[in-house]
């Protein structure tokens, strides 16, 4: 077997479910230790690390629309290591709509917590990893963006999508700014996947369906390999970029 992530150790934000769930499945498989964070779900992510094993040094709760929890998810996971996080996923998220018609305390709210999950708490957990891996030689950071980051959203989600650019142009800065000191950083640009992120109901379902030419959604263990490749360091002269992961419905 195959087992690149061996002594290697890494936070995977929001994995009590969808995306984060499956990179903690398949990052222990592959012999990382991993540590988990949930916001709500904490009896399910705990649930879901006793399934994973002893790969999972443990289950942090984290209410990342908090200003500052970032930073502090980032030293209980790296204590949790012994100061040894080698690897960041950030992949928590929210997708808020904030319709341009709502009234503007509605839509400042939206905005405002759409921006603190999706973009400041990222950014504190970015720039506290960063950090770490300068001070021990290196380290991976995958940032999960989004397709909205680069071909925009539906007129409901402007936050959204506003903040998924900023994830794609902060995980460039840091690639350029910190490579030389060993610090890989990639972001991700997924279209839809299939987790209760994405349209429910039938019409929204083939709606979806309907403008990707591969004809489904991705699967959320898909978009957990390519963060394990890259986490990986097997090809780290990709630092800087961003994968799209869409089904060629989006070909830049
Ligand atoms: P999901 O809703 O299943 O997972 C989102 C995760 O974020 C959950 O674990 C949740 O607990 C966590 N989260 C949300 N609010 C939080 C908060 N306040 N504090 C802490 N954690 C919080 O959806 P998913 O599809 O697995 O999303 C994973 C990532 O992929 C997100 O960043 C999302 O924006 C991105 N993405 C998803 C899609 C899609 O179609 N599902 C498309 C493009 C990008």
């Amino acid at each position: 077997m195959n087992l690149p992530l061996v002594g290697k150790y890494a936070l995977i934000t929001g994995s009590s479910k969808g995306v984060g769930l499956a990179a903690a499945r398949l990052f222990a498989a592959q012999g990382a230790r991993v540590v988990m964070h949930a916001n709500t779900a904490v009896d399910a992510a705990r649930a879901e690390a006793e399934a994973i094993g002893p790969q999972v040094l443990g289950v942090i709760a984290a209410d990342l629309s908090q200003a500052g929890a970032g930073t502090r998810l980032f030293a209980q996971a790296d204590a949790l290591t012994g100061g040894r996080l080698d690897i960041v996923v950030n992949n928590a998220g929210i997708y808020l709509a904030n319709e341009l018609g709502a009234d503007d305390e509605h839509w400042h709210r939206a905005w405002a917590s759409v921006l603190q999950v999706n973009l400041l708490a990222l950014a504190d957990v970015s720039r506290a990893a960063v950090r770490a891996f300068v001070s021990r030689g290196g380290g991976s950071l995958i940032n999960i963006a989004s397709r909205a980051g680069y071909r925009g959203d539906d007129g409901d989600h402007t936050a959204y999508a506003a903040s998924k650019g900023a994830v794609l142009a902060l995980t460039k800065t840091l690639a350029r700014a910190y490579g030389k000191d060993g610090v890989l950083a990639y972001a991700l640009a997924p279209g839809w996947i299939d987790t209760r992120m994405a349209p429910q109901n039938a019409a929204g379902l083939a709606a979806a369906k309907s403008e990707i030419p591969i004809g489904r959604m991705a699967a959320p263990d898909e978009v957990a390999a390519m963060c394990a490749f890259l986490a990986s360091g097997a090809c780290a002269s990709a630092t800087g970029a961003c994968i799209d992961i869409n089904g060629a419905s989006y070909v830049r």
